[in-house]
């Protein structure tokens, strides 16, 4: 695919990519249910009018086109809803998660000035301690003192909605990252970033056709909810699943099984601990075609059960808030378990050195993506010395570190800061991991640097173990030889330490920043 397929006309609204299979009357866009057994279907036409009587809802409430909305609503049609309408009325959306904290909440009040909140009934006890919503407009589904029945004004407005005359590069999203390494950032993406990312990921990574039942399984909130279960389902007429409970994952083997799921985006945690579940051979995933990850590293472990198990090869893909998937093991391409893949159609992605240049294969570097890259964000909101801090040369740095083979495959070393440098040897925490979850004993675990008196830093691991292991004197020393024997000696973690859980991001993502402060305080 050339960069210029990736460009948008410069009259353009997302919602366009979703509008064109309302024709079709019966075609179903989305089957949600819970834990509870409840379950709803909803066509695209319907789907389509829905947000229609939302858009009608936002102007009628006063908002305008280019007013930013924060919009907190959990994995429900009506996230689907109040994203669609919103879009198509030109407003700007922040993603949030029901997650989020009141600090959270006022941090991206404060720093975007939203016009408007959007919020499901049962979390707007999360907005009443927050200062910055004096002035707010304040919407619900549901209903609430204090607040306007967003599911009262939707029945009396039409279910038709006129152009607002976007264009591609006027602002769609805002948003703001994990967090992983500190403040979230708040990410600018236009209708344009959107066309590009369609077109980067929903065939060619993650393999979808039209009208294929697809599990995406992020919430509303992250990043990857705009990028699988929102822009690459809806964009590609696919039947999107949405299951609204908890990640448990017999529960989610059962629904792939019974939903007979055919392309499934989850993150590497819940690959890992599907893989880790007993009886794996007993569900029937025969419908399944393409299961693809992303977000965090992918764990050969993963990769080598779900092969054997149901002949299904699960594939990495590797991107960020700011841009789209820039690297990944596509669709019929020859993957190289513990690789990331090479860099995805038309975006131009890199390794650098430390001068901005391409660095030499089998050479560590910055992964980077050329500024040309339509799918690369605009700036940071309201913070152009980071967004310039980000870039080198012709280049956007990622903040991640990995190599590249002879023949053009990425492996990925770590986050720029969770680099351990020991003796003199950089080591990147990834393949350390790797290598402890390949043990039947370990869940999960993390590797950080510890200060050491004499090495200055070593390696040390922090693990969870299975239900029924043990975390002694013993299983230490057989780790350390497992991972002896899996990767350069050198790599082992001279100290292990027996955890409970691990500090993570409400994404679920591993924070080894905390594990690696708790080590230089201890010190
Ligand atoms: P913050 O920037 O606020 O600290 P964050 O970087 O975790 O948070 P995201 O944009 O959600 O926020 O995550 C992108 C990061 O996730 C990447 O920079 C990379 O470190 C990691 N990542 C994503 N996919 C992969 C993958 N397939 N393999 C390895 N790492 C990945
Ligand atoms: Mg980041």
């Amino acid at each position: 695919m050339k960069r210029e397929e990736l460009l948008a006309p410069s009259e353009y609204n997302l919602v366009s990519e979703f509008e064109k299979y309302a024709k079709d009357e019966g075609k179903t866009a989305l089957i949600w249910e819970n834990a509870e057994g409840d379950s709803q279907e909803v066509t695209y036409s319907d789907l389509m009018k829905r947000a229609n009587r939302a858009a009608n809802s936002f102007q009628d409430a006063g908002l305008e086109k280019g007013d930013i909305v924060l919009i907190m609503v959990p994995r429900l049609i009506e996230a689907y809803v109040c994203y669609i309408g919103a879009l198509k009325a030109g407003l700007i959306v922040i993603p949030s998660s029901e997650m989020l904290r009141p600090k959270d909440i006022s941090y991206r009040l404060t720093h975007s000035e939203a016009k408007a909140v959007i919020a499901y009934e049962p979390f707007i006890d999360q907005f009443s301690g927050v200062a910055e919503m004096e002035g707010v407009t304040k919407l619900v589904i549901g209903q609430a003192e204090g607040w306007t029945s967003l599911t009262d004004k939707m029945e009396q407005a039409p279910d038709v909605f006129g152009d607002v005359g976007t264009r591609s590069d006027d602002m769609a999203f805002l948003s703001y990252t994990s967090g992983t390494t500190g403040n979230p950032k708040g990410v600018v993406h236009t209708h344009g970033w959107a066309y590009a990312h369609l077109r980067t990921t929903a065939e060619h990574w993650l393999g979808i056709n039209e009208n294929d039942i697809v599990w995406a399984t992020a919430g509303p909130g992250w990043a990857k909810w705009i990028w699988s279960p929102f822009l690459a389902v809806l964009g590609s007429g696919a039947i999107g699943y949405v299951f609204n409970g908890k990640f448990d994952p017999a529960v989610y083997l059962q629904k792939l099984e019974y939903r007979k799921v055919n392309v499934l985006c989850c993150t590497p945690t819940e690959y890992r601990l599907m893989a880790k579940e007993k009886n794996l051979d007993s569900y029937d995933l025969s419908s399944l075609k393409s299961a693809v990850s992303a977000g965090e590293p992918l764990n050969r472990e993963v990769i080598d059960t779900f092969r054997s198990k149901f002949d299904l090869e699960v594939r990495d893909g590797y991107g960020q808030t700011e841009n789209t998937l820039l690297v990944g093991t596509m669709q019929g391409m020859e993957a190289r378990p513990g690789s990331m893949g090479k860099p995805t159609p038309g975006n131009r992605v890199e390794i650098v050195n430390e001068f901005g240049q391409p660095a030499d294969d089998g050479e560590v570097g910055d992964i980077a993506v050329h500024v040309s890259t339509p799918a690369l964000f605009r700036e940071y909101y309201k913070d152009s010395e980071r967004t310039s801090m980000q870039f080198r040369g012709e280049y956007y740095i990622t903040g991640d570190k990995a190599v590249r083979d002879g023949d053009g495959y990425f492996w990925f070393e770590g986050r720029g800061d969770d680099i351990i440098i020991s003796a003199g040897y950089t080591i990147g925490p990834f393949e350390v991991e790797d290598a402890l979850v390949k043990h039947p004993s370990v869940k999960e675990c993390a590797v950080v640097g510890s200060p050491d008196e004499i090495r200055g830093t070593i390696v040390k691991a922090f693990i969870v173990l299975v239900e029924g292991a043990e975390g002694n004197e013993q299983l230490t020393q057989e780790l350390q030889e497992h991972v002896k024997e899996l990767t350069a000696p050198y790599k082992y973690p001279r100290k292990i330490q027996y955890i409970d859980e691990l500090p993570k991001t409400a994404s679920g993502k591993i924070r080894r920043i905390e594990l690696r402060k708790s080590e230089q305080e201890r010190k």
